[in-house]
């Protein structure tokens, strides 16, 4: 299953919508890069049980 969630970019603070695979874990802390101004940002997603939103801090990779 995939859910989808949303980041504030820690460089641009433009808003990044990405796609959760929940079959990664609960917890999950990947790099991904920027839409918007292409920069580094490592998320640090947690899926809140029993439904389908997960919340996102992005910090400096
Ligand atoms: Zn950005």
């Amino acid at each position: 299953m995939e859910i989808e969630a949303w980041y504030t970019c820690i460089y641009c603070f433009e808003q990044n919508d990405v796609v959760v695979d929940v079959t990664g874990g609960m917890n999950q802390v990947y790099v991904e890069d920027c839409q918007v101004c292409c920069r580094p940002n490592r998320l640090h997603i947690s899926i809140r049980p029993g439904l389908r939103e997960a919340d996102i801090q992005a910090d400096e990779a």
